[in-house]
């Protein structure tokens, strides 16, 4: 049953892209999260993105993560859906990339793990094998990295980006480490070097958009 906000019911819905009327996500907006393209950083392995952190794509990846759009995440789990059978076959795994504590109470909850869920759903109900591990936790000590050079992004998630031992993946099925937006490749490095030190290897990391 869906919940409705109070601002639901007032104000029409509107694209997060292009702030069209009624739907959440146009399908010319959609068209922004497409096929995965590599993204390469020093460091990172395998890394792709859906699309360019400008334009509809980062309006809506904002408006989902900063301004309560949660109806988005179907959306953006689909789009990972699609794109993620071109990357890898057979089972899998999805780890999303953890926010700080404080920022994922202040949106009711780790906002990539609601998407990989939706993603994961979409994958089995096309017949695919997968599964969502919240496998790594970000300590409160973190800062925002906004604002942070990729040295800075890097100091301030050593050490603080850690396995959760409460979750571990599976032994044995590919680990795609799934994140919202890579800036430097700070964060999705970290998690990579989180997740190898308790023997899980990342097989690649597919973020919604990558910015540069
Ligand atoms: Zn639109």
């Amino acid at each position: 049953m869906r919940s409705f906000r109070l601002v639901d019911l007032i104000l029409p819905q509107r694209c997060a892209g292009c702030a069209a009327p009624l739907a959440a996500w146009c399908p010319t907006c959609a068209r922004s999260l497409g096929a995965p393209v590599s993204v390469a950083r020093p460091g990172l392995p395998v890394a792709y993105a859906l699309g360019d952190y400008r334009g509809p794509a980062r309006r809506a990846v904002l408006a989902y993560k900063e301004r309560g759009r949660r109806e988005l995440a179907g959306h953006l789990g689909g789009a990972l859906a699609a794109a993620l059978p071109s990357i890898r076959a057979g089972p899998m795994v999805l780890v999303p990339a953890p926010s700080r504590p404080a920022a994922a109470r202040a949106r009711g909850g780790q906002h990539m793990t609601v998407v990989a869920r939706h993603c994961a759903a979409v994958l089995r109900a096309g017949g695919r094998w997968a599964a969502v591990v919240p496998a790594l936790r970000l300590d409160h000590r973190a800062a925002d990295s906004v604002g942070l050079d990729a040295e800075e992004r890097a100091a301030n998630l050593l050490g603080r980006l850690r396995p959760d031992p409460r979750h571990p993946p599976p032994a044995g099925v590919p680990v795609v480490l799934v994140d919202d937006v890579i800036t430097t490749g700070a964060t999705a490095t970290a998690c990579v070097s989180a997740l190898r030190s308790v023997g899980v290897p990342v097989a690649a990391v597919v973020a919604l958009t990558a910015a540069g």
